[in-house]
């Protein structure tokens, strides 16, 4: 019963997804900080549900002790024991799009520079090499959740936009997409990367790209640090090819905040310091009120639909199944959540053991090693699902079962 089930939230996750949480009737505890692993390890014992942001870790320690836990709710953005992880990485893309948005305009009009030229008490008031961004072209560099986001705030303003995507997508308004990436180099004159990290985006803009950039043109990354080769774009600031730069993200990023931003932590952070018309960000592109009360909502709302009807949507580390028309409040009706390991023959012994029954619906999906099962059985008592689980739990490909009723 959902007031059974207790939930367990650390490190001051937002309040919006609390509540989300404690109208379903969970037995919701609350701290503002993370705890210590000994600390938690004794919390964790008679835990459903956890949910962690960034500071928490949950070692292999912590989690062979956590005999109840079902769900981890990551509420931030970027194991298996059968423990389902959800996260939430596309409720923050809105907030990454303004601030490129406000960076092209910023770096077009040198703002940072004249900013600190004033804090420093100088008035120099210029116009060479300050633009307009109305009829420039804006070249993006993955049009997935930020990049397409973008295309049609950079079209608002009347900029015209292109794109390189690995996938052939729709372009949103006006925007076209371009065959190679260098045909988007040599035409745009801001260029913002919204690719993921992956071995193929690593590097990706290095010296081949800005070679093909036209002169005093733009580049932006907020994406992943590794996307952009900073020497090189060193190399192509001070050659004056590169006009200015904004960055969010850096190969080495600090765990806190603090005086960090040095060669210590990125051989070339000095050289950066030293540039102009150089935008640079603590990796605040996703950080904002709005973002962190998104990923409240959608990680607690993920939480909830796996807690009561085992669905998996939004899952980290599961195969994302779901079942419609939930029936269980109807008497007899009872859904048989199943996570096993994926080895041929594993269907047909749960089969054998659910197939007695009346199985209304049954779906069932794997990822890498892991499977996951679902059914709805509609002629069960108290002792047939007692039945079920414990022949469920005696086959070895095991790794979980939950019967939901
Ligand atoms: P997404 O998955 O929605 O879109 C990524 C797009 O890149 C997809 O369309 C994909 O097809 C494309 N792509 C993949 N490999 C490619 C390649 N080699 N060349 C060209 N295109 C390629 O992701 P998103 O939500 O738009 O996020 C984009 C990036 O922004 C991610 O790296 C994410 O981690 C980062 N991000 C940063 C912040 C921040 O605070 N700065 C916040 C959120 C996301």
């Amino acid at each position: 019963a959902t007031e059974d089930i207790k939930v367990l939230l650390l490190e001051n996750v937002n309040q919006a997804g609390r509540e989300i949480l404690q109208q379903q009737g969970y037995q919701v505890e609350f701290l503002k900080s993370s705890l210590p692993e000994d600390q938690l390890i004794e919390k964790i014992r008679d835990v459903h549900v956890i949910g962690i942001r960034s500071k928490t870790k949950l070692s292999e320690r912590v989690l062979k002790e956590a005999k109840n836990l079902i769900v981890i709710g990551c509420f931030c953005i970027g194991t298996n024991q059968g423990i389902a992880v959800f996260n939430s990485p596309f409720s923050n893309s809105r907030s990454v799009a303004e601030l490129v948005i406000g960076e092209i305009i910023a770096l077009a009009r040198q703002l940072g520079d004249r900013s600190n030229e004033m804090h420093n008490g100088t008035w120099n008031k210029v116009s060479n090499k300050c633009w307009e961004i109305r009829g420039k072209t804006l070249g993006i560099i993955g049009y997935g959740h930020i990049g397409a986001q973008l295309s049609v705030l950079a079209e608002a303003m009347g900029m015209s936009v292109i794109f390189f995507d690995v996938v052939n997508l729709m372009a949103l308004g006006t925007a076209r997409q371009m065959e190679t990436l260098d045909d988007l180099m040599a035409e745009a004159d801001f260029i913002t990367c919204h690719v993921p990290e992956l071995p193929e985006t690593k590097g990706m803009i290095g010296r081949a790209q800005f070679e093909k950039m036209k002169t005093g043109s733009y580049l932006i990354n907020a994406s992943r640090g590794t996307v952009v080769d900073i020497p090189a774009l060193i190399d192509a600031m001070r050659s004056g090819k590169v006009a200015g730069a904004a960055l969010d993200v850096y190969p080495n990023e600090p765990a806190g905040n603090g005086d960090y931003f040095n060669n210590d932590l990125n051989e070339w952070a000095e050289d950066l310091r030293s540039l102009k018309n150089l935008i640079l960000t603590p990796h605040i592109g996703g950080s904002t009120e709005e973002a962190q009360s998104a990923i409240g909502v959608e990680v607690a709302q993920a939480l909830t639909r796996y807690v009561n009807e085992g669905a998996t949507l939004g899952a980290v580390n599961l195969p994302e199944v779901n079942l419609r028309s939930l029936t269980l409040d109807e008497p007899n009706h009872a859904r048989v959540v199943y996570i096993h390991q994926n080895i041929p023959g594993v269907l047909r012994k749960v089969n054998e053991v659910i197939g007695d029954h009346n199985v209304d619906k049954q779906m069932t999906d794997s990822r890498g090693d892991v499977a996951y099962l679902m059914a709805d059985i509609s002629d069960v008592n108290a002792s047939v699902i007692k039945d079920l689980y414990e022949r469920l739990e005696s086959l070895p490909s095991r790794i979980m079962t939950r019967i939901l009723y």
